[in-house]
């Protein structure tokens, strides 16, 4: 009993009845790596690539690229890595771009993400070629902040021009989760960004304290955008993982995992309550906490139905 108790604190993630979602981490630079190896993560959910750009008047060079996704890459045998395209502009200004093309009243809106390497297309190849260069199967990419089908076939024919073998993009705009088929008719996996969802989804600012009762991820409506945009990845039997910060709620990750989620991504120190929570229930449970959580208006009460079929969470 100590032995299964102790793999399944430490081993990979899967529901009470054996049914496998892996746990990665989000990892914002190579500081980070070591914390998420010790936590058991089977990965690297959500590689946020920004630090290489940050505080910088140059970009970084295609060698100092090509080690930091290795390092990476290595920290993992044999898990995946999916390394985040540069998601600059808004809540993450970076010194080496040019401002965008005209004054932004609201960053949030405006050239972010994909839209901005659209415009500095030389940016996202350079870091399109680093990963290449490691030429390892393990490492995945994936674009932030994409709107539609067609800027999701834009990033997908860059990534095959470059020969990567796993393309995928974020999930974190609500258009993008209506019209997730689009997406997902490019590329090879859909990656949730719950914290950006919220935010477009309820027109609250992710950085404002004064509405940030709208940013909570136990929101119905919410619920709703992930429930459609993993049902599209379903069907089109292609993987939808979950990176943003709700994953990282053992609740809410037994419902994510209910809604479809077949990863979850979140920083190192939530894994061990995660694992044990999904540890503790089957994926039957998930469903039915799932659909208890949508079947209510407020998050308050999504939150209860929820845990009412979650009984190891108490
Ligand atoms: C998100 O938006 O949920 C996400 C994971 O990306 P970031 O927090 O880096 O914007
Ligand atoms: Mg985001």
């Amino acid at each position: 009993a100590r032995q299964a108790a102790l793999s399944s604190a430490r081993g990979p993630g899967r529901t009470a009845d054996g049914h496998p979602v892996p746990l990665l981490a989000n990892v914002g630079g190579p500081a980070e790596l070591e914390a998420a190896v010790a936590a058991g993560a089977e990965g690297i959910g959500l590689y946020r690539s920004e630090f290489l750009f940050l505080d910088r008047a140059e970009p970084p060079s295609l060698e100092e690229q090509t080690r930091a996704y290795r390092a990476a890459v290595e920290a993992f045998p044999g898990g995946r890595v999916v390394v985040r395209t540069l998601d600059g502009g808004a809540d993450k200004p970076l010194a080496f771009l040019p401002a965008a093309a005209s004054a932004e009243p609201n960053p949030a809106l405006g050239e972010r993400g994909l839209r901005r390497l659209r415009r500095f297309p030389e940016v996202m190849d350079a870091q399109l070629a680093a990963v290449a260069a490691v030429a390892s199967e393990d490492l995945h990419v994936m674009a932030p902040m994409v709107a539609t089908g067609e800027e999701a076939g834009w990033f997908a024919r860059a990534c095959r021009a470059t020969r990567l073998p796993h393309v995928g993009v974020m999930i974190e705009i609500p258009s993008a989760a209506l019209r997730a088929r689009d997406l997902l008719a490019s590329v090879d996996f859909v990656s949730i960004g719950t914290n950006d969802l919220a935010q477009y989804a309820f027109a609250a600012d992710r950085q404002l304290g004064a509405v940030s009762a709208l940013q909570d991820p136990w929101q119905p409506a919410l619920l709703d955008l992930v429930a459609m945009a993993a049902s599209a990845a379903g069907e089109a039997g292609k993987p939808c993982g979950v990176c943003g910060e709700s994953a990282a709620d053992p609740a809410m990750a037994c419902v994510l995992v209910g809604l479809g989620a077949s990863t979850l991504s979140m920083g190192a120190g939530a894994l061990a309550a995660v694992r044990a929570a999904l540890a503790a229930h089957t994926l039957a449970q998930c469903r039915l906490a799932a659909d208890a959580a949508r079947a209510r208006t407020t998050p308050a009460d999504a939150r209860a139905a929820a845990r009412a079929h979650l009984p190891a969470l108490g």
